[in-house]
């Protein structure tokens, strides 16, 4: 008998001829996320990822391995060779542990065979560990419609017996997909919008603009921190900070005081592409919701859309904040994201922005700056990170 961890693959297991491509992906990822804490193997069996390492570490790996995508939920084993009274007691053993200091009364046997050569067929597997369960223990009573408890029972090459599934997000291993860039600031949304796009398969790198010394390099390290959030989700990536200063005095100077807002969010982006043109990103992923802001209009996301050519992706375009919100609170990013530190928007803020802003103004407006070489000195200067 040894106790193994099991991890189910959702989507995954659709993908037809690529799912060796994604298992081995996904086992890659597993294994960055585990291995500072250690395990002993790691080995697949029809369908399912198993780990196998020092039990006491298993609370940690399951908490790990929750972080990572492509799995949809995790299981503590019990696994034993297939000799019935082994797998009986093993039985016992999961069900006693499930239900000591519980007030669970039902339960169901859920058998899945999917080594066809074993003889007995799973309702016959099913109704005798059913048998077993109902000797052993007096207060449990089966309940096929709605148990309190399932106790599964898997037939391989090896037996697996379980009571949890826990969920994990699902989705597919990061960098399936390709890869983007994102748009992140230090607010609410970016950073669940760089989540809800990983979790897609996505590989996330980072861009930040800020207007120091306006702007605090405390401001700075705040957005490093949700970067770093992110990465426990991601795995390593890169974090290219950009200062935006002359271009916002630039504007100012320059430009109507009620377009600064949409015109700084066009040079955000075509720094971004350019950024990720040179790195062979796909798109960029912004945190836009429609209408949360003055800025987040359906012609202001039009305009600030215009300005380049590259795919901009916005997971949380038609997501409520509350709903927002709740998420970044899941991830652990909200804490970090409420944090009062200016941010470089804030800094030149108009005090009566244009909510309907039309393409041809802005450009117009735009005449009077030397868009490349701003766009080029930005990134000049950038400074460009490492984030684990
Ligand atoms: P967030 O909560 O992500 O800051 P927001 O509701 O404050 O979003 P805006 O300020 O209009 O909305 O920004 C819209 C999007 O533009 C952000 O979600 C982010 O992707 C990008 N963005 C805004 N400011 C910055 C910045 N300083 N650096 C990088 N990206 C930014
Ligand atoms: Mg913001």
């Amino acid at each position: 008998m040894k106790r193994v961890i099991s991890v189910s693959m959702g989507e995954i297991a659709l993908k037809g001829l690529n799912r060796g491509y994604f298992e081995d992906r996904l086992i890659k990822q597993i294994i960055k996320n585990i291995k500072e804490i250690g395990y002993e193997k790691i080995y697949k069996e029809t369908g399912k990822i198993y780990i196998e390492g020092n039990p006491d570490d298993y609370p940690v790996i399951i908490n790990r391995l929750k972080k990572v995508f492509g799995l949809v939920y995790i299981s503590p084993c019990i696994r034993v060779d297939k000799d019935t009274e082994v797998i009986n007691n093993a039985a016992k053993l999961a069900m006693k542990e499930a239900t000591e200091n519980s007030s669970i009364q039902t339960f169901k046997v859920d058998t899945n065979r999917s080594d066809k050569n074993y003889p007995l067929k799973s309702p016959e597997i099913s109704r005798n560990i059913g048998g077993v369960i109902l000797d052993e223990f007096e207060k449990l009573k089966v309940d096929v419609h709605n148990p309190d408890i399932y106790l599964y029972i898997d037939i391989k090459e090896h037996v697996y017996i379980y009571t949890e599934r826990i969920k994990a997000y699902g989705g597919m291993p990061v960098g399936t997909s390709g890869k983007g860039l994102l748009l992140l600031s230090g607010g609410i949304d970016s950073p669940v919008a760089g989540f809800t796009m990983a979790k897609r398969g996505l590989a996330i790198n980072c861009i930040h603009f800020h207007s120091y010394p306006f702007t605090s390099e405390r401001s700075e390290e705040k957005v490093k921190d949700l970067a770093e959030i992110l990465a426990r989700y991601t795995g390593k990536f890169k974090f290219f900070s950009i200062n935006l200063l002359e271009i916002q005095k630039e504007i100012n100077k320059n430009c109507p005081e009620k377009e600064m807002t949409i015109i700084s969010r066009r040079f955000m982006m075509r720094i971004a592409e350019k950024i990720a043109n040179h790195n062979g990103y796909d798109a960029l992923i912004t945190g836009e919701s429609l209408g949360q802001v003055a800025s987040q209009t359906i012609q202001g996301i039009a305009v600030t859309n215009n300005s380049v050519d590259i795919p901009v992706l916005r997971p949380l375009i038609g997501m409520d904040k509350v709903d927002i919100i709740r998420i970044a609170d899941d991830i652990e990013t909200y804490e970090t994201s409420i944090l009062p530190f200016e941010d470089c928007c804030t800094v030149f803020l108009p005090k009566h922005p244009v909510t309907k802003p039309k393409v041809e103004d802005i450009k117009k407006s735009e005449e009077a700056l030397d868009i490349d070489e701003l766009v080029n000195n930005a990134i000049k200067n950038m400074k460009v990170y490492t984030i684990e």
